[in-house]
C-alpha cells in the first residue's frame, strides 16, 4: 500500500491560483506548476523542518 504524496498548498501569484504542490521523489522539495501558465514553483524542504503549509510563488 503506497503512502500519500504529502503535499503543500500553494499560492500562485502569476494567474491568482491556489493548487497543491507535491512532495518530489527525492524528499527534498516541493515541486510544481501553475495550472494556468505553468510557471514552475520549488519549495526546499528545510533540514530543521519548517512547519508552514502554505507557500506563495512569487
Ligand atoms: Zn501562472
Amino acid at each position: 500500500m503506497k503512502a500519500p504524496r504529502p503535499y503543500i498548498g500553494m499560492w500562485f501569484k502569476c494567474c491568482h491560483v491556489y493548487t497543491r504542490i507535491y512532495l518530489n521523489r527525492d524528499g527534498t522539495a516541493f515541486v510544481g506548476f501553475c495550472p494556468k501558465c505553468g510557471a514552475r514553483a520549488t519549495v526546499k524542504v528545510a533540514p530543521g523542518g519548517s512547519r508552514s503549509r502554505f507557500w506563495k510563488a512569487e
